[in-house]
């Protein structure tokens, strides 16, 4: 091998080397970028992407296509030139057979070919014929084949002749191009022109075809590296970004930054990094935000009760485990502010939860870190406290809770609010095994600490559980009840006190419960199950009935002629879960009751619960022309201020005021300005409970205007009712004894 050559491939391979081509190197390199990411996608990109690539093809295909129109055009601007220089090359050959063949000049008017040069001349594979002249283009002869050209004047020595089927080709040669005084015009045989032109555009073509292919190639190579490449690599960011924009999978840019694409490349990507941070720190603050939400009680900042059951699971979890350090046994509390909703309605919203601020801080003051304080319901709280050698009952702790409230009065707004409580108590895992329940039975207690008058502290029992059971069992028994129809709606009549007439009647549910005993059943008092109907809000069916009932009695009532009213009672789950207003304008339609002849009685909680939509229901139903009377009136917490707003028609003074106002001045006392305050609003006033004449006398001295009671009536079955309006005399002295 020659020094030279030797030189050359020691050449190839340090650049080889250098660029990393050559095999072992090559994978090494390969490797190196597969594992930074970079050369993986790169290597998808260049092998497949950029050859599958519209845009490339498209791109490509234009250019291939441009450089062979280009390139057409020269070779068709070429291919005149070709074909005369062909046709120059065989007048020249021409002209190398004719000129040696025309000898000396003798005698300027005979031809200087001889018969025998002109058979050699035409016998040559070039000259078919020829016809010679003298310099002043006098006919001297014709040879060979005859020449269709004819010299006439100097004029003519410029042209030439090519047969339409290109086989022959006629030249002129001059004196000069001869260089002796004779113009000789020869038929040349042209034949081989027509092939060598198409061997010449072959040759070209084929130049053509594949100088384009290498352009467009090197087109391809060069946009698909430049351009299509970054271009793939963004839309590779982008469509990381848009999978999963928080965490988007981005490969760092190998592209230059400086160039316009790259620059492009890192803005989308400083891009898509600023929108993942965003989206995280948005995430995480809402992650914050629903973890206090749903953790967190928003105004005391306790736990709440979902967190509190979480902490107490994970004590019974360590209370559970061989640790010996982790408390055994705790406590579970839970406490109910008493009368919490009065405040709240009377005083505001405002002070109520400032004194649940209140409470939820002196009872985190006053416990152990070791307790939880959560704050479990609207005006309810719940603690759980390890129980330890120094307190040592669940009890000790409800006790010191009850004092902590109760010890001096909550300020607000320089005003005194004496806050009381009624608390439920549980042990873990005395009460139970299982901290919900132990949750639960602290509530249990607490309910019946409620029931028993409030102020109080009840420690879980079994048989609290056992109450609960017969409750579940009534509401079930009253459930059936319903279905089968055996709820009855009796009717206790009412008088006007100035005149005696009957003028209405209150419907008021009885529920004769059968059993095994003699008497084939009991009545339960609606005082019992009405309760329980309205938490399970099975009072929203048995109330449509009762008003559907009372309807169509008292569509009979005042077909028969009397025009008495009907008064229904209805309770505050009506309001809320069921469209009352349709329900009583449905059973106006359908009974033909005068609405004037219904009228509901609410009580005042009713009104407390969500003042506007109480107010806009009583609208409603006031627009339909039905009565509305307050219930029970004197025993709630009714705020003067919106019984204005009420659309009421009537107030209907508890019974116990009436009981007592002749033994108890407070209760006369309230009774009568009951009586004034309804007058004076407008409204009608009613007593119920009326059991004697010095009652109904105490009634008529405060002017009141209406009356019902056991005087006059119990409630009774609607047959015995219709008698009883039949038979009355239409005068109350008729019940004097
Ligand atoms: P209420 O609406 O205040 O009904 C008056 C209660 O006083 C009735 O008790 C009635 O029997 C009783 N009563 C009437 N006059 C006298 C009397 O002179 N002396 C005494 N000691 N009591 C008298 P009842 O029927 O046991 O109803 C108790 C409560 O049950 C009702 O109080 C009402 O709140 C509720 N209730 C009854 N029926 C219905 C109903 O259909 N729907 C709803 N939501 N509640 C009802
Ligand atoms: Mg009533
Ligand atoms: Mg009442």
């Amino acid at each position: 091998m020659g020094q030279v050559s030797q030189n050359f491939i020691g050449f190839l391979m340090a650049f080889t080397r250098a660029q990393g081509l050559s095999g072992t190197t090559n994978g090494m390199a390969q490797r190196a970028k597969e594992k930074s990411g970079v050369g993986a996608f790169l290597g998808r990109a260049a092998t497949t992407n950029i050859w599958r690539s519209k845009i490339s093809w498209r791109i490509a295909l234009s250019a291939f296509l441009t450089i062979l129109v280009i390139q057409s055009a020269i070779l068709i601007a070429s291919f005149k030139e070709q074909e005369a220089m062909l046709l120059d090359e065989v007048k020249g050959i021409g002209r190398s057979i004719l000129s040696p063949a025309i000898g000396e000049v003798s005698d300027m008017l005979q031809s200087p070919i001889t018969q025998e040069q002109a058979a050699r001349i035409n016998g040559s594979t070039i000259i078919d014929g020829f016809t010679v002249y003298s310099a002043d283009l006098t006919f001297l002869g014709s040879y060979g084949e005859p020449v269709s050209m004819v010299m006439l004047d100097m004029a003519s020595l410029d042209k030439s002749y090519r047969s339409v089927d290109g086989n022959s080709y006629e030249v002129v040669y001059t004196s000069t191009d001869l260089r002796r005084p004779y113009v000789v015009v020869a038929k040349l045989s042209s034949t081989n022109v027509v092939p060598a032109l198409l061997s010449f555009v072959n040759k070209s073509l084929a130049i053509m075809f594949l100088l384009s292919a290498f352009v467009t190639a090197v087109l391809m190579i060069s946009l698909s590296k430049w351009l299509l490449e970054p271009i793939l690599f963004m839309r590779d960011n982008l469509l990381a970004a848009s999978e999963n924009p928080e965490n988007p999978d981005i490969k760092p840019s190998p592209f230059d930054i400086n160039d316009e694409v790259g620059g492009a490349i890192s803005m989308a990507q400083s891009l898509i990094q600023q929108n993942a941070d965003n989206i995280r720190q948005i995430k995480s603050a809402a992650e914050d935000k629903i973890h206090k939400l749903a953790y967190y009680d928003q105004l005391t900042g306790l736990p709440n009760r979902i967190q509190f059951l979480q902490k107490l699971t994970d004590l019974a979890r360590t209370a559970n485990d061989d640790d010996t350090r982790s408390p055994k046994r705790f406590a579970v509390i839970a406490l109910d502010l008493d009368h919490f909703k009065d405040i709240n309605d009377s005083m505001g919203h405002n002070i109520g939860d400032a004194i649940l601020r209140g409470v939820g801080k002196r009872l985190r003051a006053a416990l152990p870190e070791s307790a939880v304080v959560a704050r479990s319901g609207e005006d309810e709280f719940a603690i759980t406290m390890p129980l330890s050698t120094d307190i040592n009952t669940a009890r000790d702790i409800a006790e010191k809770v009850v004092s902590v409230i109760k010890s001096e009065p909550f300020k607000v707004f320089n005003e005194s609010f004496q806050v009381r409580a009624s608390v439920g108590v549980s042990t873990f895992p005395d009460d139970g095994m299982d901290p919900d329940q132990v949750l639960k039975n602290a509530d249990i207690a607490l309910n019946r600490a409620k029931e028993e008058g409030r102020d109080t502290i009840k420690e879980y029992s079994e048989d609290f559980d056992r109450a609960v059971q017969l409750r579940f069992q009534l509401l079930r028994d009253l459930r059936d009840a319903l279905e089968a129809k055996e709820l009855m709606l009796y009717f206790q009549p009412q008088f006007d006190l100035n005149n005696g007439r009957i003028i209405g009647a209150e419907g008021l549910l009885r529920w004769f419960k059968k059993d095994d005993s003699k008497q084939g059943g009991q009545f339960i008092s609606p005082a019992e199950f009405v309760p329980i109907a309205e938490q399970s809000g099975l009072i929203v069916p048995i109330g449509e009935w009762v008003l559907e009932y009372a309807c169509i009695q008292a569509a009979k009532w005042q077909e028969a002629g009397h025009n008495i009213r009907v008064a229904v009672n209805v309770s505050g789950a009506q309001f809320y879960q069921s469209d009352i207003v349709a329900s009583v304008a449905r059973c106006l339609k359908e009974t033909g009751l005068k609405p004037h002849n219904l009228e509901l009685e609410v009580t005042e909680s009713v009104f407390m619960d969500d003042i506007n939509h109480t107010i806009e229901t009583l609208q409603k139903l006031h627009a339909l022309g039905v009565e509305l009377a307050i219930d029970d009136f004197g025993t709630g917490y009714s705020s003067l201020s919106y019984l204005r707003q009420f659309p009421i028609d009537r107030l209907k003074i508890d019974q116990s005021f009436i009981r007592n106002a002749l033994n108890n001045s407070d209760d006369a006392a309230i009774a009568r300005t009951i009586v004034n305050l309804g007058h004076s609003l407008n409204l009608q006033v009613i007593a119920e409970g009326v059991e004697t004449k010095e009652h109904e006398q105490f009634l008529l001295a405060q002017k009141c205007d209406e009356v019902q009671g056991f005087r006059y009536s119990k409630p009774i079955p609607v047959d015995d009712f219709v008698k009883f309006i039949k038979s009355y005399k239409g005068s109350l002295s008729v019940f004097d004894k």
